[in-house]
Parts: structure tokens; sequence; C-alpha cells
């Protein structure tokens, strides 16, 4: 393809999109490369045989634990990446969430809080984020938490969906984990690269893996594009890294090996390392009546004597939570126990540990590998122990008798910091403006950049930091 562009972004998930959206929006002829398709609008991204039990929509691709073992994380690639398939609960990190706290093992942002404020409030306008009520099942239940002395509080969680989502319970019931079909959920798909797809100067090519990317012959410092599985390739000025915290620290690491660089940027050793993904717990709390709820997502429940911890009602329905009763259960019954249950979602800030890392599949290795210890974590595994403890504690307490199952390590929904920012080469990865340190003209606007991941879900912050970089880009560009 002779075709010259300003920027091409690799990937189209939150920070691809987000990134799509605000350069192509300003003028800048963008191409934007996807490695998946998009998704069929046939009712099957609803379907919770297909989508839950089947895993039709997910990703094969094999990795290895730090074991040796392989397994299949839970990657999706398809155009809106991650997003189509979000619970939308976007929530905006805390001021001191952007500070580095050592007794928790967590780095420091290159930016502050009030340098992203901004970006924030663009992406919960751009994605129409806002609250809804209660639900009567949840408000009961929350009202008995809340006033029992143990110290839980909550706030409204802001959700990326349609107010009217509740006239579809086909589509209420199946947000969190599905693909809404109605487009009923704002995804990076819908609320960014729908609102620019027209311009002329946006292209959107699916079905293109990113294979390597092109190097300068003079100076490999500097890129002049990529290329494709298919060996196809791209030409542009600045080149986007929007393949998720997974992809694209093996592309980076592959870049750095075949040019040279890895033994002459400092940067090159904190590639892919420093990796989390929250310390995460599914809770089913049972009942004896019938849960009717819709939504259930809407309240946030925090405590502070847990402060790395937050748990979100899950957006499943009786169906979907009788699939997490282990498979020993009588179908029948399970059913019976999922009508009558409430799950909740339990996750704590795992801080940054550089052996936790990402892998690429070099050295003839047949797969890529997660290293991932938990143990590495101490601070945030004793906090995560005694969240799961205490809340089973206060639902039994309210007459709920509840069970915990945690999130192996293929849960890699909230995948991001191999590629993490940082003013200091030989500690980081790319620079408070996203640009790999270093390198001429590579950027990264997806969750590799994360420094910490708070309490609370990523996605938002990803679209602020990527709105916040391609906004940058264009004052860079608009002062030469
Ligand atoms: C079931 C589920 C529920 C979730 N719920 C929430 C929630 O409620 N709130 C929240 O904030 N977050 C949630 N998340 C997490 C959220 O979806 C991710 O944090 C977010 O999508 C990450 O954005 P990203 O841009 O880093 O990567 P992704 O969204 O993963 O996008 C990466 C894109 O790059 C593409 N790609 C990969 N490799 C290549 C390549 N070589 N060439 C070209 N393209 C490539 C992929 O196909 C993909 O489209 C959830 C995730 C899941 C799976």
């Amino acid at each position: 393809m002779n075709e010259h562009y300003d920027v091409l972004i690799v990937g189209s998930g939150a920070g691809g999109s987000a990134a799509a959206y605000s350069l192509a929006h300003v003028g800048r002829r963008v191409l934007l490369l996807e490695k998946g398709r998009e998704l069929p609008r046939d009712g099957s991204t609803l379907d919770v045989d297909k989508v839950i039990r089947q895993g039709f929509f997910k990703s094969k691709e094999h990795w290895l634990d730090r074991n040796g073992q392989t397994f299949e994380p839970e990657e999706y690639f398809n155009l809106g990446g991650k997003t189509k398939w979000y619970g939308a609960a976007l929530a905006r990190f805390e001021p001191h969430e952007f500070e580095a706290e050592p007794a928790h093992q967590c780095l420091p942002w290159p930016i502050s809080y009030r340098e992203l404020e901004p970006y924030y409030e663009q992406a919960e306008t751009l994605l129409n984020v806002h609250q809804f009520k209660p639900e009567p099942d949840l408000q009961a239940i929350v009202g008995k938490l809340t006033c029992n002395g143990a110290g839980w509080n909550a706030r409204p969680l802001t959700l990326a969906l349609d107010s009217n989502i509740v006239e579809h319970p086909e589509e209420a019931a199946h947000f969190d984990a599905f693909a809404s079909v109605k487009n009923l959920k704002a995804d990076g798909q819908r609320a960014l690269l729908e609102r620019v797809q027209q311009l002329p100067n946006l292209t959107v090519l699916t079905g293109q893996a990113v294979r390597d990317f092109i190097a300068d012959p003079e100076r490999p410092e500097r890129l002049i594009g990529v290329r494709a599985e298919d060996g196809g390739e791209f030409r542009a000025d600045r080149v986007l890294l929007a393949a998720g915290a997974l992809h694209s620290p093996r592309l980076l690491q592959g870049y750095l090996e075949i040019t040279g660089l890895t033994d002459r940027l400092p940067c090159a050793n904190a590639v892919g390392r420093n990796y989390k993904s929250h310390l995460l717990s599914a809770v089913l709390a049972f009942s004896a009546t019938l849960k009717t709820d819709l939504l259930r997502k809407t309240l946030l429940l925090l405590n502070d004597r847990l402060p790395h911890s937050s748990i979100q009602p899950l957006g499943f329905d009786g169906e979907l939570l009788s699939t997490l009763i282990p498979g020993f259960v009588p179908r029948g019954f399970a059913r019976a126990l999922g009508h009558r249950a409430y799950g909740f979602f339990l996750q704590t800030e795992d801080g940054s540990d550089p052996a936790n890392r990402v892998v690429a599949q070099t050295n003839g290795a047949r797969y890529p590998q997660l290293d991932y210890d938990p143990a590495r974590l101490p601070a945030a595994r004793e906090e995560h122990r005694r969240l799961v403890r205490d809340f089973n504690r206060a639902l039994l307490k309210i007459g709920l008798p509840a069970a915990a199952k945690g999130i192996p390590l293929a849960g890699t929904a909230h995948a991001c910091g191999t590629l993490v920012a940082g003013h200091d080469p030989r500690t980081s990865v790319v620079d408070a403006d996203g640009k790999v340190h270093g390198l001429d003209n590579l950027y990264v606007v997806d969750g590799s950049v994360l420094p910490r991941s708070s309490r609370v879900n990523p996605s938002l912050t990803i679209y602020a930091w990527a709105l916040r970089v391609a906004e940058r880009l264009q004052q860079r560009r608009s002062s030469v």
C-alpha cells in the first residue's frame, strides 16, 4: 500500500478507538489496523451458551504461565477490543491513586490527576457515562450492609449504558461480558469510531494483525511503518501502539531485539514488566427469595479499612449466575440457586513487581509467557484475603450465606501496566506524553501504560490517557 498516513494506530480497544477519534476529528490522516473483525449483529453476541459456555468469541491464543503450563487468556480480538464485552462500569481513579505508595508496591504516575481531569470529562461526555437508580433487591441488600457497623459504604457506579436499556430486558440482563446488538452500550467502536467513520481522513482496516514494525534504515530509533501478518506494509509519520497490555509489549520487545536496540535503550529492560490485572474474586450471595433486578451493577461498595479494594455487583441474572455454580451441582438445582442469588465482583489493586511480566515468544519459544505470581505482591494479597473474608462475614450477618471464587491468571480482563509510564527511562517505558523513551515516534495509548490500576476498573482512565496523548501529539505538530 503506497498511501502515507500522519498516524497509524495498532488496535481498536479503549485506547486505540479514543486516539483514532481524537486525531481523525482534527483532520489528521489516520490509519487504524485491527487484528479482529467487526462482531456480528445477529444476536449471537447475547447468546449465553455461545458467549459464556462455549467462549466462542474469545481469543484462542495459547500462553504459558510461570510454570510452563498452557492457558488461554480472556482476550477478545474484534473491532472495539475488549470494550465490546466490558461491563461498562466507567469510574475515575482518585487523585491520590496517581501517587506512589511503596507499602502497597504502587508506582507513581508521571502526571497528576489534575492533568488527566479534562480528558476524564471528555471521555465521560463522549461515552455518555451516567448513574442508574439502584433496583429493589440491591437496595435491600446494600441498605442492610451499610448500617451493620462493619464500615461498608455505597456510592453510585457510573455506567456507559443507554438510559433506555431497561426497556430491553434481553440487553439489560446481558451487558456485562456480552456485546450489545441494539447499540445500548457505549464501547470504543460505538461511541468513538462510529462518530468519525464517515471522515475521508480515517481508514479502518479489520483482519489486519500487525506482525512487526519497520525501522528507518538510517536510524532504528525512528519507525517508518508497520508490517502485517500477511506481509502488507503501511507507512506513517507516527505509530500509536494500542494492542492491549498482553500484546503491545510483545510487539515492542520484538522490535528492540531485531534492531539491536535492546542493548542500547535503557527502557528496554522495563518492557513487558509490572503486569497488573487486579486481584479478583467473584462472590455469590444466596437467599431464599427470587432476585429480579435487571441491571444490578449500579452501586460501588467501599470500606475505609480496605483502601485499595472495591466491590461491585456482577451484572449477571439468575441464569448467568448459575453458570458460576460448580458442575457437580445438578443443573436444575444450580438454576434454582442462581435465580435466588446476587453476584458480586471483588477487586483489589495489585501493586507492581518487575518480575510479573509478559515475555514475548522469542528464541524459538512455542508460546508467549505471562509470568505472574500474586505472592510477589504480599500487601495486595493480604488486603484481598481480608476483603473476601470480611465481605462474606458481612453477608452472612444479614442472612445471605455466600461462596467466593478467586479469578485465575486467565482472567486478563483488567490487564495493564506492561509498558509503564514514568519519568525515568531505566524503570519505565513511556514518558508523560506516551512516547517510548529513546524512540522518536512510537507512542503507547492502551492499558499497558498504567503505573497504578487503582481500586476501580481501568477503561475510563485508558480512554482519558489516549485522548490526552492524541491532543498533545496534535499540539506538538501545530507548534512545529
Ligand atoms: C468481560 C469483561 C468485562 C469488563 N468490564 C469492565 C468494566 O466494567 N469497566 C472497565 O473499565 N473495564 C472493564 N473491562 C476491561 C476493559 O475492557 C479493558 O480494560 C479495556 O478494553 C482495555 O483497553 P485496551 O485499549 O488496553 O485494550 P483492548 O480493549 O484489549 O484492545 C486491544 C485491541 O488490539 C487488537 N490487537 C491485538 N494485537 C494486535 C495486533 N498485533 N495487530 C492489530 N491489532 C491487535 C485487539 O484485537 C483489540 O481489539 C472488562 C473486560 C472484560 C473482558
